[in-house]
This record gives C-alpha cells, structure tokens and sequence, in this order.
C-alpha cells in the first residue's frame, strides 16, 4: 500500500524531538499563549522573510482573522476561486462578504486576466482571496500590479503554498495579510489544528492578535467581537523545535517526487500539468487529469487495486457545493475550466516520507493504466 500521507513514518522520524518538546511544555505549567507560541511566530516571520505573525486555531480563521483586519465588513465582494478547498469561501461567508468566483486556469489558479476584466467591471470589489492551489505561486508580479491598479486588499490563502516561490519572490508577500495552515497533511503540519497569518503591517497585526483572543484590548475588556482562535503552546513548540526545522528538506523530498513524476509518467489518456511558467512551486500537491470525467472512476478503481493512495482536489467546484444554496455570492463569467478540473483531477500520492521503490511503483501504475 503507497499511502497518500504517512503520519507513521513521519512519527518514527520525529517522535524523540516531539516528546522532548511536548515535556517542555508540560513542565513549564505554561499551556495557552506562552513563550512558545511568541517563538514558534518569530521563528516563522523570520523563515517566511515576512515581519510578523500571528499563531492562530486554523487555516481557516487565519483567512476570516486577515480579511477583518484588512478591512473587510458584511456586504463586501470578495474576489475568490471556484477551485479551492472550502474553507476558502467559507472564511469570506462568516465575514458576512460576499464570494465573487473568477474562473481558474489550467493549472487551477485563478485567472488574473479575468480578475482584472472583473474589477475594471465593477470598481466596488476592493477584496481579494487568491489561492496558491496545489503549490504552486499565482503570478505574483500580476498580482501585485492588480492590487496597485485597483487598491485592492488580499488576503493570499497560502495554506498549500508555504515556501512556494514566483521568480524568487514567497508567496504571501504580496497581499496585505497571508494565511496558512497547520493541518496535519499541510507541507507544515502540527499534529493537530493550527494555522497562522503574517503580515509586515504592525496595526494589522496587533489588532489580529486582539480578534483570535475574543477581541480583547487588555485583560477582560472588550472593545470588539472576536474569537477564541489561539494556536497553543503544544503544537507550536512541535512546530518550532520539530517540524520547521525540517521543512527544507521535506520541500526538496516533495520537489524529487514530483520531478520523478513529471519524468517518468507518460501515457496519453493522463496529462501531468507541470507548474505554471515563474512558479517554483512546494508540491502540496501532485494532481493529474485523466482525458474524461467518465473514465476518472475507471482510473481511480486502478489505483485502488494496485493499492495506491489517491485524493480528488476537488471534486466540486465551492459555487456548486449545496451550502451555497441560501447565500450570496457572484459568478462572472462562468466556472467552466475549474468544474472540467474537477471532472478530470486525481492526486497522487505526494509526501516527505514517500519512497524512492514507492515512487517507482506509482509511476509503473499510472503507466500502465488503459483507460
Ligand atoms: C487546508 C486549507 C485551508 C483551511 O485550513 P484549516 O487549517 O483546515 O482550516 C484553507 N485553504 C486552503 C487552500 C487549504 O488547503
């Protein structure tokens, strides 16, 4: 069985480095926003070269926390992507704002030209949520140039991003505010819930830390309506002792795999994308598309009997989910290219412990598949 993630391996390799950080924080009777959580955001601003950051409950209040304190109010449209994992939209819903879908492009990231056509359209848009889908960068000179161009405020969702690169320049520096995610399969994950925002604006982030911690301005006084979002003192010291100092080298074991795929998978009834052109992307994840929804089942039942991990991302483009139904939101244009992406996308498995003899094994399959 080639698994999708290995929590297991990864458990062998770190288990030792963990406890020691986990006995560390038991002893130190210090358990919710401590000096760990204060280290692990330091460590991390420094690692992502972007000032400061916030450690928060998950990816996705870190999106709801930055798009509050860029401004964001109910009634807001938002530009986002069809093709995202949920939390994407639902970030921009619990604001209160309204989801503007822009199509995405081949490579399933939203399509800038499209979103300039949407915001030369209708000026009222002043909001932005991009997402780095899969690893890869969005064009982040053109992203910048439409933030310029249209005083635009982003929040970039940088959950499968963390050190993806576009021409040199990380993801999460062009918006105001980045987020991400500490879920488990995430390229930077606790083992648990966590997530966090950077910014390099300190009103941003002072008033971030006061939302993820029931808006208080000082002890027991509350000046706004915030939450209880606070990433704890367990997962970031994991996090800082444990898995960021390993995150280089598991970047460059996802960059090997998906290299070996690109290399070695080559059969015409599945196209392998590659990486948009400027994108050095962290391969959160390695999607391919077989050359027809009606025989995306037949590829998957494949994999399945070789015993091969696979995932879907995403099955159902955000604008089709049923939890739309009653609430606002806008479509311009249509969601043509990202509901055929999901038609026709499966995941292989991509991961730090994945091996060379594994590798090989999917490659063979994915080969070998007629169709
Ligand atoms: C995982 C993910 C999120 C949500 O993160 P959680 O920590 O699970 O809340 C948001 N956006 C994208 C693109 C993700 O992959």
């Amino acid at each position: 069985m080639v698994g999708l993630n290995d929590f297991v391996r990864q458990w062998q390799d770190t288990q030792q480095d963990t406890l020691e950080a986990v006995r560390r924080v038991g002893e130190s009777g210090w358990y919710v926003l401590g000096k760990e959580v204060a280290q692990f955001e330091s460590e991390l601003a420094r690692w992502w070269k972007i000032d400061h950051a916030v450690g928060v409950g998950s990816g996705l209040d870190a999106i709801e926390i930055g798009l509050r304190v860029v401004g964001c109010k109910p009634g807001d449209k938002v530009l986002t992507t069809p093709l995202s994992a949920f939390a994407t939209t639902l970030a921009i819903l619990r604001v209160g704002a309204v989801p503007v879908f822009v199509d995405c492009d081949r490579y399933g990231l939203i399509d800038l030209a499209q979103c300039e056509e949407t915001l030369r359209a209708d000026p009222g848009i002043r909001f932005m949520v991009p997402v780095h889908l899969y690893g890869h960068s969005l064009n982040l000179a053109r992203l910048r140039e439409l933030r310029e161009r249209f005083e635009l405020r982003i929040v970039e969702d940088c959950a499968q991003s963390i050190g993806a690169e576009f021409e040199g320049m990380r993801t999460g520096t062009v918006g105001q505010v980045a987020a991400t995610s500490f879920y488990p399969t995430k390229n930077l994950g606790a083992i648990g819930d966590g997530g966090a925002l950077l910014s390099a604006d300190a009103d941003l982030v002072t008033h971030a830390r006061r939302l993820r911690d029931y808006g208080q301005c000082a002890k027991y006084r509350h000046d706004e309506i915030g939450l209880n979002s606070r990433l704890d003192e367990l997962q970031a010291a994991i996090l800082k002792h444990v898995h960021l100092p390993r995150l280089p080298l598991w970047t460059k074991r996802r960059r090997e795999v998906a290299g070996a795929y690109r290399a070695g998978i080559n059969n015409s009834r599945l196209a392998v994308p590659g990486s948009p052109t400027g994108s050095s992307s962290c391969w959160h994840l390695f999607p391919v598309h077989v050359a027809a929804a009606e025989v995306k089942s037949c590829f998957m039942d494949h994999l399945r009997r070789r015993g091969i991990g696979f995932g879907e991302h995403y099955p159902v483009p955000i604008p089709d989910q049923r939890a739309l139904t009653d609430v606002k939101y806008e479509v311009r244009g249509s969601c043509e290219v990202a509901r055929g992406l999901c038609a026709t996308e499966v995941s292989l498995p991509i991961h730090p412990y994945l091996r060379d003899d594994e590798v090989e094994t999917v490659i063979a399959a994915s080969n070998e598949w007629s169709g």
